[in-house]
C-alpha cells in the first residue's frame, strides 16, 4: 500500500491484487467477541519518519491516532529506564544514569557502550550477534537480561544469540541518536487496518486506482512491454508489477522466473521467528487499588483494571509486555500480552498459554484468576529472523519493470512496518523513471 499511494499520488494509475478479505497483512485488525483487536500489538518509534508520513498523506492524523509516549523501558519491579525531555542523545545518557534496577557500575558499562557507539558512527566492521557484541563490550549478565535482551527482541524479533548487532545499532542510532522525539514509542488507537491500509486504499482509489480484495495473483509472467498476472478477475497485463507478498508467496510467484533464481534462493534461505500475542478481557469495571510502590490489588472499591502504565515489561516471565488497551484506546479492561520470537511457549495450546499469562497478572498486579474471555493469535511467520550479515533481496530485481517490496527486502531495519514502508516506497521510486 505503500508503494500504490506513493504511484497513485504522482497520477499513475495504480491496481492492487490483495489476496485477503481485508487488507493489512502482518498488521491487520481482527474482531473477536465484538471486540476491534489487531492480530498483533503493534508498537511504533517516532523515527519511523516514512510510516508517520504516508498515515498523514492519506488522511490520518499522528497526534490523533497514536498515544505517544516518550522512551521508557519498564521491566515491572525490576528495571525502570525513562528518557527525560532532553534534547539526543543526552535524554539516553541521563536515563541511562538513573536506571532504576541496575547497579553503578553496570549503568557506567552501558553508557559507556553508547558512546563508544556513538563515536564509532553505529557502524561495525564486522556483524555478529547482539550476545557476541555485549560480551565483547563488557556488558554483565544482569545489564543483558534487563536491558539488552528485551530491548533486541522488541527492535528485532530475534534471540540476542541469533539477532545481527548491526542492525540493532541502525535502529539504535535512529531512534536514539538524531531527534528526542525519534525514540517516542507510538501506541496505535486504531486498529492497524484502519489505521492506513485502508485509508490508503481510499487515496488509491480517489487518484483513480482500483484496489481487489480476496483476489490473490496466481502468477506472473513477464510479455512483451510488462507482464501478465493470473488473477480470480482473469488475466491481466501491466507495463510494471511489484510483488508486495510476504517472502514464502514471494518466493513461490517468482520461482517460475529463471532471470529471479538469485533473488528466490535468498528469499528462501531466510529463516522465520513467531509473535504471540494473547488478549484477556476482564471486566471493564474491575477494581484494583494501588498498591505504594505501584502494584495493584485487587479489591472493591479501588481504581479500574489497569495496568500501571499503557505499556510494562515482566522479567523472567512468559510476557513479555503488555499493553493496557483501556489506556491506550479507550478498550478498559483489555490487556495484550505480547510474546516474541522463539520460546517454549510454541508447544503450549492457546488454552494453556492464556492461562499461565493470566496467572501472571494475577500475580504481579492483582487482576481477577479469569479473564471473560481470551484470545490467542498466534503468527508462526510473524518476521524474518535477524540473524548477522543476512543476505535480503534488492528491491530491483533481474527483470527490469519487476519490483520486490516488503520488510525483508534489502534495507537497514528489521522486519519492521518502517522497513515494509520505506520498501515499498523505494519501489514507488523505481517504477517512475522507467514509465513509459
Ligand atoms: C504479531 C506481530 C507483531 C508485530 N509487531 C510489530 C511492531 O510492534 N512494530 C513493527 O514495526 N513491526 C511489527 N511487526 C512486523 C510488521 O507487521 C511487518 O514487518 C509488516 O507488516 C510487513 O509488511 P509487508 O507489507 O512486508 O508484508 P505483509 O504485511 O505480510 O503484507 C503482504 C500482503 O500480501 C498479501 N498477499 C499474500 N499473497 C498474495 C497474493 N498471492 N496476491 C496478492 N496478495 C497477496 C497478504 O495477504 C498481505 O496483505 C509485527 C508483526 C506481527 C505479525
Amino acid at each position: 500500500m505503500a508503494a500504490a499511494v506513493e504511484l497513485a499520488a504522482r497520477g499513475v494509475s495504480v491496481t492492487v491484487f490483495e489476496s485477503a478479505k481485508q487488507l493489512g497483512g502482518r498488521a491487520r485488525g481482527v474482531v473477536h467477541n465484538d471486540t476491534q483487536l489487531d492480530n498483533g500489538q503493534h508498537l511504533l518509534l517516532g523515527c519511523y519518519r516514512e510510516t508517520l508520513r504516508l498515515i498523514e498523506m492519506v488522511g490520518g492524523n499522528v497526534e490523533q491516532d497514536f498515544l505517544r509516549l516518550p522512551l521508557q523501558l519498564d521491566l515491572h519491579g525490576h528495571f525502570t529506564l525513562h528518557a527525560p525531555r532532553l534534547p539526543a542523545p543526552l535524554h539516553l545518557l541521563v536515563a541511562l544514569a538513573s536506571a532504576e534496577g541496575l547497579s553503578w557500575a553496570e549503568r557506567l558499562k552501558a553508557a559507556r557502550f553508547m558512546l563508544g557507539l556513538r563515536l564509532s558512527g553505529f557502524r561495525l566492521k564486522q556483524d555478529c550477534t547482539v550476545a557476541e557484541l555485549l560480551a565483547q563490550r563488557g556488558q554483565d549478565d544482569d545489564l543483558a537480561f534487563k536491558f539488552w535482551e528485551p530491548l533486541t527482541i522488541a527492535a528485532l524479533n530475534t534471540p540476542i544469540d541469533q539477532a545481527s548487532a548491526q542492525v540493532l545499532l541502525n535502529v539504535l542510532r535512529d531512534a536514539l541518536d538524531r531527534r528526542r522525539a525519534d525514540s517516542d514509542m507510538l501506541l496505535p488507537r486504531l486498529d492497524f487496518t484502519a489505521l492506513f491500509p485502508q485509508r490508503a486504499a481510499r487515496f488509491v482509489t480517489e487518484h483513480g486506482g482500483a484496489v481487489h480484495l480476496s483476489c490473490g495473483v496466481e502468477r506472473i509472467t513477464p510479455i512483451e512491454g510488462g507482464f501478465e498476472l493470473e488473477t480470480p478477475l482473469g488475466v491481466q497485463r501491466f507495463s510494471q508489477v511489484v510483488c508486495a507478498a510476504p517472502p514464502v508467496v514471494a518466493a513461490r510467484l517468482l520461482r517460475p522466473l529463471p532471470e529471479l533464481a538469485a533473488a528466490v534462493a535468498q528469499i528462501e534461505a531466510l529463516q522465520h521467528q513467531p509473535i504471540y500475542t494473547v488478549y484477556l478481557q476482564y471486566p471493564a469495571e474491575t477494581r484494583l487499588p494501588s498498591h505504594p510502590q505501584g502494584v495493584r490489588r485487587c479489591v472493591p472499591g479501588g481504581s479500574a483494571a489497569t495496568l500501571p502504565q499503557p505499556m510494562l515489561g515482566l522479567h523472567q516471565r512468559i510476557s513479555q509486555w503488555l499493553f493496557d488497551k483501556g489506556m491506550i484506546a479507550g478498550q478498559h479492561g483489555l490487556i495484550a500480552s505480547v510474546i516474541s520470537a522463539e520460546g517454549k511457549h510454541q508447544g503450549w495450546s492457546h488454552t494453556e498459554l492464556a492461562a499461565r499469562v493470566t496467572a501472571e497478572l494475577h500475580e504481579e498486579f492483582g487482576f481477577p484468576s479469569q479473564p471473560l474471555w481470551h484470545q490467542v493469535i498466534a503468527e508462526k511467520r510473524a518476521t524474518f529472523c535477524c540473524a548477522p550479515n543476512l543476505a535480503r533481496p534488492d528491491q530491483r530485481t533481474a527483470l527490469p519493470g519487476l519490483f520486490l517490496a516488503g520488510d525483508y527486502t534489502a534495507g537497514d531495519y528489521p522486519a519492521t512496518l518502517e522497513g515494509a514502508v520505506m520498501s515499498g516506497v523505494r519501489c514507488a521510486s523505481l517504477c517512475l523513471p522507467e514509465r513509459k
